[in-house]
């Protein structure tokens, strides 16, 4: 497995392998666990020359958020790499390059959910993956449904601009409780982490009430709520899977119930199917 330390070895190292085959890109901010592990095994197989990359990006941390602190364990992560059958890992130390000047912003999908409290996210999240896109050539790129909103915008994105990579999403990978894996979930106390499986127990009871027929998406949202024991709740929303606008009735169209909130510092997210459509 090579180690890719610069966006120029990264765009020497594509530019060979793209001459023999194609280019898969897992993007991530590294702290590796099992969410990422399944997001590489699923390129494994559709690509032939696989790269993941490593770069905690502050572009897409707001002023007050945990960028200092963000968890970091390169020598797990390369392990991990290796283990899933990564080609090459590009963990640069700059990834920009000097007069930065560009910012790429989606609109319409960004300004809901988790774009309502974390404005600038998602801009910086769309510029560093373009900027990843563009200097690994790839063709095939994967994300997780963990970040259901950062899927659709990058969907968006690459659909817009035309540009040409396939964008796959990942399912969510859980702990045995249900909570979602995320490097976050270092962050929790004891006492937080037992409350954190609240978030996807609120959501499944949500799903379960919609499979028993009711369609009335605040009667939904009181029901996951009543489940929900944290801190702060940012949003729990039912929205339409694929334009993200609220949902006041469960349809025939595919709906996505989602939730964001705060348990002492930390802001956990998680999303599920919801409805027939799904
Ligand atoms: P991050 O390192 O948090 O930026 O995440 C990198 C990629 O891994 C993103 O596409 C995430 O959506 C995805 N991811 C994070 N957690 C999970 C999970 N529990 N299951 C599946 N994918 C995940």
């Amino acid at each position: 497995m090579e180690i890719l330390d610069s966006p120029a070895a990264l765009a020497a190292w594509a530019d060979a392998r793209r001459r023999t085959g194609t280019i898969g890109l897992v993007p991530t901010m590294g702290y590796l666990h099992a969410g990422h592990a399944s997001l590489i095994a699923a390129l494994r197989p559709v690509c032939d020359h696989l790269v993941v990359s490593i770069f905690v990006n502050p572009l897409q941390f707001g002023a007050n958020e945990d960028l200092a602190t963000y968890p970091r364990d390169r020598e797990g992560d390369l392990r991990t790499c290796a283990a899933h059958g990564a080609d090459a890992v590009f963990v640069p130390t700059a990834m920009y390059p000097e007069g930065f000047a560009t910012t790429v912003t989606v609109s319409g999908l960004t300004e809901g959910l988790c774009g309502a409290s974390r404005p600038t996210h998602f801009a910086g999240v769309a510029t560093v993956v373009t900027r990843l896109w563009g200097l690994s050539r790839c063709d095939v790129s994967i994300f997780g449904e963990k970040d259901f909103q950062q899927l659709a915008v990058l969907r968006r994105l690459a659909e817009d601009l035309g540009l040409p990579v396939a964008v796959r999403g990942g399912p969510i990978v859980r702990e045995p409780d249900g909570l979602a894996m995320s490097s976050r979930n270092k962050y929790l106390s004891e006492a937080d982490r037992a409350r954190a499986a609240s978030l996807s127990a609120s959501l499944r009871a949500m799903q379960a009430a919609a499979a028993q027929g009711e369609r009335d998406v605040a009667a939904l949202v009181a029901i996951g709520r009543s489940t929900l024991h944290v801190d702060r709740e940012d949003y729990l929303s039912v929205v339409d899977a694929g334009t993200l606008a609220p949902v006041q009735t469960l349809g025939g169209r595919a709906a996505r119930a989602l939730v964001a909130a705060w348990l002492g510092s930390t802001r956990l997210i998680d999303n599920v199917a919801i409805g027939e459509g799904t």
